[in-house]
């Protein structure tokens, strides 16, 4: 496939990088941040960051923080917001990875406002 547009160097050996990365959004930033500084790695998106849903989530990111709060109660939650369509492995794994994963986030000054409540 051929690169066009501002971003795109003017040759592109295909041998140059030892990761390609897809997508501009949260999952395909936070991939590239937490790869090794030694690989050259290649973010390919469609759109410009700007663009992606990622741009659009101000609404704070849900995780369990407090020792009365619990994963159990979080994936529970989940799964009922998501009426059968959530793969239970999947939820189990993203509330688990959450506190830490927003800690990053916090890290690298993720847009966003905490909330000491909810
Ligand atoms: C309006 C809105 C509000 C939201 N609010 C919240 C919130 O408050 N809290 C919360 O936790 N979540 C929220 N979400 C959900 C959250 O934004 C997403 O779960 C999260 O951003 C997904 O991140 P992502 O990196 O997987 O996908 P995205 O951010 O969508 O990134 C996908 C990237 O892949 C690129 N791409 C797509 N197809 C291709 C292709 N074929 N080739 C190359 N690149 C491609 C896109 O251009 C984009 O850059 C919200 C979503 C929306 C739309």
């Amino acid at each position: 496939m051929a690169l066009s547009g501002t971003h795109a160097p003017p040759e592109m050996a295909e041998d140059c990088w030892d990761v390609v990365v897809v997508g501009g959004g949260a999952a395909g930033l936070m991939t590239c941040l937490e790869l090794p500084a030694q690989l050259r790695v290649l973010l390919l998106s469609k759109e410009h960051a700007p663009r992606s849903a990622s741009r659009w989530a101000q609404g704070g990111i849900a995780a369990v923080t407090r020792a009365d709060d619990s994963f159990a109660s979080h994936v529970d939650d989940t799964l009922r917001a998501g009426a059968g369509l959530c793969d239970p492995a999947a939820v189990e794994l993203l509330v688990r990875e959450a506190p830490s994963a927003s800690s990053a986030c916090w890290s690298w000054a993720w847009p966003s406002t905490a909330m000491a409540q909810g």
